[in-house]
């Protein structure tokens, strides 16, 4: 940040608190002594002003472990359009209403709690894909314990799936296969099976770890025994909460309703969230002046694991932000107020997130462990062959990662998960679209694009060589 604030490169900043005598990473904090020497070094003067200290994010609650009871498993449904992902949902939900809710689930708040037949809960968000996943996650949250990938058993893994399966991955989640459509005549579930096996992916059946199911989300085939297999993923997370403490939530959604005000859809992570609780979410705060479930009835608490949509807070907070119970309405606000302040700082400097010219310089201070990159390509045989050409160029001291490989142009969802895993996006005869290129400016996110694989080839390791001169 002193380095962007004072228009030079990182390396010089780092050289000139070395010969000040200290030693430094590139992230580290430097304090007002350094930061003072250095600067005039570049012939900068310092002005010192007191910010109110942050009392920020997680402050670490230590539950005590016979306060933890099992939740919900949270479940997202993923996989390449038209495989089925809005059907399976659609028959989840109307499979499942529960104890006397006749009328069935009729409003949208995010995400609906479906009961397995053993009495447990299952939680499925109800935005088929991985837009919304991704935007949480490239927020830090991790609001999905499952992914289920649904492929059509009467077509190919297609680009999707993989991006998909990457980004499940990339997040750590417990995959499940889904394989749909067997209703179909040329439906062939040992094709996608092999494939799957092929990709790296063996199902348990050809002596994988995978999990998967055929299934028919039309004719409601085989799907109970895909919830069976949520189930027991689910309980090999043992996946446990406190419901006695204050309320942490992750927002889903959340938007400005006619009539209605802020409208936020959310999933209680931790603590039980209740009618009055006073909350902050992101640059916003409010008090809960109503909640309620997937029935549209008026709920009063909602426990760990379950989501809810909620009126009260004076804005709309977003995808993948938290929300949080406070002590007082003024701390609320306060925090928000606090927090709109910092993102609005930190929006008129552009975030820098890492570009190839960086990669040396960490790794000559030794702090640089792993390269992921992303990688898209104008067909297979290309993608594969950059991909495990640059995998090859791991070194003893970093190691190449590609965390996804897809065909196609570089998209938006190619950014946000190079934000969420810190990667450059290397494309080979393909081009970013333009809202990606602006996210991209946005997040800071390099895009490096090649039109010879040996270009592509060299500057990557040059970089992991340290070779590259600062092109500052
Ligand atoms: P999404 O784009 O992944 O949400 O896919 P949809 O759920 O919208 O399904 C795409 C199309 O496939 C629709 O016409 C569905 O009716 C059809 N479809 C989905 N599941 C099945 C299935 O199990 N069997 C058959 N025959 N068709 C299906």
């Amino acid at each position: 940040e002193l380095a962007n604030v004072m228009d030079v490169g990182i390396g010089e900043v780092i050289m000139a608190c070395m010969n000040t005598g200290v030693i430094v990473s590139i992230n580290q904090r430097l304090d007002a002594e350094i930061i003072e020497l250095v600067a005039e070094e570049f012939g900068h003067e310092i002005e010192f002003i007191t910010v109110e200290e942050d009392v920020e994010e997680e402050e670490v609650f230590e539950d005590a472990p016979e306060d933890l009871q099992e939740r919900p498993p949270i479940v997202t449904v993923m996989g390449h359009v038209d495989h089925g992902k809005t059907s399976l949902l659609d028959y989840i939900r109307k499979a499942s209403v529960t104890e006397g809710e006749a009328g069935g689930i009729t409003q949208h708040i995010g995400a609906y709690e479906v009961r397995a037949d053993n009495g447990k809960k299952i939680t499925f968000l109800d935005t088929p894909g991985h837009e919304a996943f991704t935007a949480m996650r490239a927020r830090g949250a991790k609001v999905t314990d499952i992914a289920v990938i649904i492929i059509a058993a009467d077509d190919d893994i297609m680009p999707q799936t993989k991006e998909a399966i990457s980004h499940a991955e990339a997040a750590g989640v417990k995959m499940i296969f889904a394989i749909n459509k067997i209703d179909k005549a040329g439906a062939n579930p040992d094709k996608i099976k092999g494939e799957l096996a092929q990709m790296g992916y063996p199902i348990e059946a050809y002596g994988g770890k995978y999990q998967s199911a055929d299934i028919s989300a039309l004719k409601g085939i085989g799907i109970e025994g895909l919830m069976e297999l949520i189930q027991l993923e689910a309980e090999v997370l043992e996946l446990k909460a406190n419901p006695d403490r204050p309320a942490v939530a992750t927002i889903v959604e959340a938007s400005l309703e006619k009539g209605r005000g802020y409208v936020t859809k959310v999933i209680v992570n931790h603590g039980t969230l209740k009618i009055q609780d006073i909350i902050v979410a992101g640059e916003n705060s409010g008090r809960v002046k109503a909640m309620f479930n997937e029935y549209g009835k008026r709920v009063k608490e909602v426990k760990p694991g379950s989501p809810t949509l909620l009126l009260g807070l004076d804005g709309a907070p977003q995808a993948g932000e938290m929300l949080k119970v406070m002590a007082s309405e003024q701390e609320a606000r306060q925090l928000a107020g606090r927090r709109l302040q910092i993102n609005r700082e930190q929006a008129n400097r552009a975030s820098k997130r890492i570009s190839l010219d960086e990669i040396g310089r960490r790794l000559a201070l030794g702090n640089f462990k792993e390269l992921n990159l992303i990688v898209k390509g104008d067909f297979d045989g290309s993608v594969e062959a950059l991909s495990d050409s640059l995998i090859k160029l791991s070194q003893e001291t970093v190691q190449v990662n590609v965390i996804h490989k897809a065909v196609g142009q570089i998209i938006d969802s190619d950014i946000l998960l190079a934000t969420a895993s810190d990667a450059i996006i290397v494309g080979f005869q393909v081009r970013p679209s333009g809202s990606a290129r602006k996210l991209a400016e946005r997040e800071g996110v390099e895009i490096k694009t090649y039109s010879i694989i040996y270009q592509a080839i060299d500057e990557i390791k040059d970089a992991i060589e340290g070779m590259l001169e600062p092109t500052k």
